[in-house]
């Protein structure tokens, strides 16, 4: 058995039950053996810290982010000292760093309530990036819709943007999906800067023409509206979905572990405490299954991107096996290509590899639910950053990010272009 299995089962309960973060922390843990990471484990599993993990590690040396609570700081602290691991703090003061991000969003929203046009460097509401959709169908009516592929489980409307040129044609189709984890802020803002950029770059930048003349792109920005509204009004660090789970008290299911790819597998679990639940069937999730119907309703989509955040890489199927998938080659060879691309605007480093054997087990996932179902050209972003500001990235990085990914995106989209099967 793989040392990492253990991790999908017992990561800890995400009922964190409030909003205020004073005097928590986040600690950076160095794993460097398979002791250590059998110690790490007995914290993960710890119920007495009420820890939140940010981020796993994934290979031996490749470090652990986890919240502290203010309580659990003095435990948690000997704990690490008494098993001899390794750590250092990342965020000092967690809540500072959630005030600040809050002052801006509510300055930002002031300007723009007060006439601004939308701010794409900053991080906004839900209901401001459903305007801004709109307002961008309403200025390029020709080019743009909006489409509503259902409702989430508190009945917030699912919507997607579709860029086309082929006036009623159905065209082979690139899927784009953000914000699936709702505390992933810096996906849902990529997003929506990204539908701008495909507006205002059709008919000047050579390499979007070429690929919307020949295909179409749907782009679904806030592919979990509940838990991003939630994030927002309630706890800034939700993960999943905000359905109810008869029999627990616990909330929500991982909508990136209930695709229905090896559902219920490795790197999962069947706790629905968990962040990882899979959920009590595959599609339970109505976010989930709305994608999933409308593609399969569509039935010629070649390319399926997901974006989400923190760590830097760039991953294909599979993440439910550690077997290659037959296009492993090809799909290596685009992401690296990819990567190369993103890192030549600003230098940032990309990881790149297969999900299962680049991060750990992951069963249930969108992307390896969309290669099994023929659409070959199919890859998670984990955008920035390393785990500095993890999840609260500062809105003054969501425009280099946004930059930066698009030329990965493009670089992948013109070979699926030239690729088309
Ligand atoms: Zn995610």
């Amino acid at each position: 058995m793989r040392w990492i299995l253990f991790f999908g089962a017992l990561i800890g309960p995400s009922v964190y039950g409030r909003e205020k973060f004073f005097g928590d922390q986040v600690f950076r843990i160095n794993v460097r053996n398979e002791n250590e990471i059998s110690k790490l484990s007995q914290l993960v599993n710890s119920d007495n810290f009420t820890l939140n993990f940010w981020k796993l590690p994934s290979t031996l040396g490749d470090p652990a982010d986890v919240l502290v609570p203010a309580v659990s700081l003095h435990p948690v602290k000997s704990f690490l000292k008494s098993h001899s691991l390794e750590y250092s703090v990342t965020i000092k003061d967690l809540q500072a760093l959630l005030d600040d991000e809050d002052e801006e969003m509510q300055h930002n929203e002031g300007k723009e309530r007060s006439g601004d046009n939308f701010n794409y460097g900053a991080y906004h509401s839900l209901e401001a990036i459903y305007q801004e959709m709109d307002s961008i169908v309403a200025d390029f009516p020709d080019f743009v819709s909006r489409l509503e592929i259902g409702h989430s489980f508190e009945n917030r409307p699912l919507y997607v943007l579709k860029f086309s040129t082929g006036k009623g044609k159905k065209r082979p189709a690139i899927w784009l999906n953000a914000g699936m984890h709702s505390r992933e802020w810096i996906t849902q803002a990529t997003g929506i800067w990204m539908a701008s950029k495909i507006v205002s770059d059709y008919g000047k930048d050579p390499s979007i023409t070429s690929i919307l003349e020949k295909m179409d792109i749907f782009l679904l920005p806030v592919a979990n509206p509940d838990g991003y509204v939630y994030t927002q009004t309630e706890n800034r660090f939700w993960r999943k979905t905000r359905s109810r789970n008869p029999g627990s008290p616990c909330i929500g299911v991982d909508p990136n572990r209930n695709w229905n790819a090896s559902f219920a597998g490795e790197g999962a679990s069947n706790n629905p405490c968990s962040e990882v639940y899979h959920g009590p069937h595959a599609n339970s999730e109505v976010e989930v299954k709305s994608v999933v119907d409308f593609i399969q309703k569509h039935g010629n989509f070649k390319c399926f991107i997901d974006l989400h955040s923190y760590s830097q890489l760039l991953m294909y199927p599979y993440g439910y096996t550690v077997h290659k998938v037959p296009d492993a080659a090809e799909l290596d060879e685009v992401a690296r290509r990819a990567a190369e691309a993103l890192a030549s605007l600003q230098g940032t480093k990309y990881k790149v590899g297969p999900t299962c054997t680049t991060v750990y087990p992951a069963s249930g996932s969108s992307i390896d639910w969309a290669y099994d179902n023929n659409i070959k050209y199919a890859f998670t972003f984990e955008l920035r950053d390393t785990g500095h500001y993890g999840f609260l990235l500062p809105a003054n990085q969501i425009i280099p990010t946004a930059e930066e990914t698009w030329l990965g995106l493009k670089t992948i989209m013109e070979h699926v272009r030239d690729h088309l099967y």
